[in-house]
């Protein structure tokens, strides 16, 4: 990133929404599930798996967490009746997460036997480190009673990712994406990156079912490496990668008999996602600049 795109980043919170919004658009499916079904059965057409997300975190009381159950639930119910080739992410913290673990409890057992009723999986995604510990537990907890169709995040950032990598059955393995604090995690790209090996060698060693999700070429072809030298078969990993970023490597990685996984997010509550996308894109100063004399050029010409 340049010192431009940098300053960028730092000053995006204060970018009108708006702007962020139409910046922001090919990283969401959209705001109503019937966008979401378009987009994966489109996704689904071109070979590709998806994962949606129902956008919203940290929810502010129990009623706001059951209708993000229910949203799930109605998700799943949208996957059978449409017969498209995904699964479902939640955020823990719009379960209720931070208001009791038991009401994140309650609600994901909920969406995970919907889920397996319908012969689906859910993938609990991660999010701050605050949250770690709470969210492996109870992956943990529902695995032990019986849920096999339920995995978890890791983030490589994180200095003890290769520590909690042990016993896990399915996980999907990333960078990172929360700001967290040198005590407990790699600031340094290379580091990050060397931690990503580290832990896919460890999950792969152990047999886990393992989504490894990056954009990074890097990354991505040693992950491929690491995948042959397993002896893993294509039926026992996928590569995953977020809509509206990369388009054209994801092709390739299709093209090349790779299984490959979308995570498409749609909801009322794009903000947060969006902002957090925009924060990665390396020629973000690019797209503000572009929006910004699009504006203008259209108000010029009276549109
Ligand atoms: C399927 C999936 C699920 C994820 N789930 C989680 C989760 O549960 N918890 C969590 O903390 N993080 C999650 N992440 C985010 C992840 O942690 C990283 O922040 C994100 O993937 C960027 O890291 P990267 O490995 O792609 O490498 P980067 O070095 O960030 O990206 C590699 C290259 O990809 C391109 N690129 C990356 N992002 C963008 C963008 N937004 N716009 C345009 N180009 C881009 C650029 O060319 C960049 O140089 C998820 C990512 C994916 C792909």
């Amino acid at each position: 990133m340049t010192l431009v795109d940098r300053a960028i980043v730092r000053l995006l919170p204060a970018v009108p929404k708006q702007i962020v919004r139409r910046i922001s658009g090919r990283y969401i499916a959209g705001t109503e599930l019937a966008d979401a079904v378009r987009v994966v059965r489109d996704l689904n057409v071109r070979g590709r798996m998806a994962t949606i997300d129902v956008l919203g975190e940290e929810v502010t009381s129990p009623e706001e967490a059951r209708v993000f159950a229910k949203a799930y639930r109605d998700v799943l119910a949208a996957i059978e009746r449409e017969r498209l080739d995904a699964n479902v992410s939640v955020k823990l913290t719009a379960l209720g997460l931070e208001l009791g673990y038991e009401h994140a409890r309650t609600n994901l057992e909920e969406i995970a036997r919907d889920a397996a009723v319908r012969g689906n999986f859910v993938r609990i995604d991660m999010e701050h480190s605050a949250v770690k510990d709470d969210t492996l537990r109870l992956y943990r907890g529902l695995r032990h009673d019986g849920y096999e169709n339920i995995g978890v995040v890791l983030q490589a950032c994180l200095r003890d990712a290769i520590d909690d990598a042990h016993g896990l059955s399915n996980v999907r393995l990333c960078k990172g994406i929360y700001v967290e604090p040198p005590e407990i995690a790699f600031q340094d790209d290379d580091d990050v990156r060397d931690s990503f090996v580290a832990v896919l060698d460890r999950l792969l060693a152990e047999g886990a079912y393992v989504g490894i999700a990056t954009h990074d070429d890097y990354l991505i072809e040693e992950s491929l490496r690491l995948v042959r030298q397993h002896d893993r078969s294509r039926e026992e990993y996928e590569l995953q990668m977020l809509l509206g970023v990369r388009e054209e490597r994801a092709d390739e990685l299709v093209r090349a008999g790779h299984r490959l996984r979308i995570y498409a997010p749609f909801g009322q509550h794009w903000y947060a996602y969006s902002l957090r996308r925009l924060q990665e894109n390396p020629k973000i100063a690019g797209y503000i600049a572009a929006d910004t004399v699009g504006r203008l050029f259209s108000r010029r010409n009276g549109r």
